[in-house]
């Protein structure tokens, strides 16, 4: 058979192997082993499969291929974070990111290749979409940092979550599929607690997420809570205003009373004052919250953007501990190689 027209062996389910083997004259539970090669082994090649019989591999190199993801280039930043550049099949490369901590160890995985939405802040805006990434193409990614943190920090990876390129609830399905694989036993069995997927705030997808009660947490790139500024920065506000984001988050909220996350950059001279956290204390009050203050990472054409000074971040922390919401300071990490958030643009 041509390669051309192989088949991606990890498209199909567990059901649609076993049916292949009994269409082959062989038994169904030969699905399962391919399965459990392909899933918890993350096994590379169909030679890897050594409780297989010669003929039996050849014949799925025959009929299939295995379209791993391949780490091109690894970079280690001073305080320890790595970033992966990694090359798909079809050569097109996306970032991941591993961050460790002196508890936990994380990863930030990509959804996209490039992004569709736009934010003036961010390298990966200036990528444009060029496509959805697949499920096995997601799962690979965290694959590959556990093994990163297993080699490197001697411990499995902990959390992940979903803030590398693209927008994932643009790639709602794939998603999906992905974080099933991982928090299956079949996968990698960690607990959907330990995942978070951000969005820059996708009103009919939030409630899509709330009606299929996922369990994983939620969090929401907000950045401004005042329309006219959020839209200035993030340009598909327009689109999706933040009463609609609100309505979304509340439905969310009412379905899975699972806390909500914000992510929050503070810049001087846009959304630094009193009444720019005074708004975004009236957008999340109305359920339990954190906000995360962001430091903001630089990057080629983001000169209207700068850092805002600690006097207008600590006025944001003393706002939001007066009105009883979570609030954490984040300091970035891996700036120098590129790898912080908003960074990735596979300049590597
Ligand atoms: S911040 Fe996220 S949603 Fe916005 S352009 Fe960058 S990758 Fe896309």
């Amino acid at each position: 058979m041509d390669t051309q027209v192989k088949k991606d062996i990890r498209a199909l389910t567990r059901d649609q192997l076993r049916t292949f083997f009994k269409d082959q004259g062989d038994h169904a539970y030969r699905g399962d082993q391919v399965y459990e090669w392909l899933w918890q082994k993350s096994a590379h090649s169909f030679e890897a499969m050594t409780n297989l019989s010669k003929a039996t591999r050849e014949m799925l190199a025959d009929n299939f291929v295995i379209n791993h993801i391949k780490v091109d280039k690894m970079q280690r930043s001073n305080d320890g974070t790595i970033k992966n550049a990694i090359r798909l099949h079809d050569d097109l490369v996306v970032e991941s990111v591993l961050i460790p901590t002196s508890s936990r160890t994380t990863a930030c995985v990509s959804s996209q290749v490039g992004c569709s939405l736009d934010c003036r802040f961010c390298a990966t805006a200036k990528l444009k979409r060029m496509r959805n990434l697949n499920p096995d193409e997601i799962y690979d990614q965290v694959v590959a940092i556990d093994n990163e943190s297993r080699l490197y920090f001697d411990r499995p990876l902990s959390n992940i979550v979903f803030m590398g390129m693209g927008e994932p609830l643009m790639n709602y399905n794939n998603v999906l599929k992905a974080i099933d694989k991982i928090t299956s036993p079949e996968g990698l069995g960690m607990s959907p607690k330990r995942i978070t997927v951000s969005t820059s705030g996708v009103p009919k997808m939030i409630r899509k997420l709330a009606d299929e009660e996922v369990k994983f947490k939620l969090a929401v790139s907000l950045h401004s809570a005042i329309d006219s500024i959020r839209t200035s920065i993030m340009p598909f506000n327009s689109t999706f205003p933040l009463a609609d984001l609100r309505e979304a988050l509340e439905y969310w909220y009412a379905k899975t009373k699972s806390r909500i996350t914000y992510e929050y950059v503070v810049w001087e001279g846009i959304n630094d004052r009193q009444e720019d956290a005074d708004a975004l204390v009236a957008f999340c009050k109305f359920a339990p919250s954190k906000v995360n203050l962001i430091e903001y990472n630089p990057i080629e054409d983001g000169d209207d953007f700068r850092q805002a000074s600690n006097a207008a971040i600590d006025l944001y922390v003393h706002t939001l501990e007066r009105n009883g919401i979570t609030v954490t300071v984040r300091r970035s990490r891996g700036k120098d190689i590129d790898a912080a958030c908003g960074q990735l643009a596979n300049k590597s």
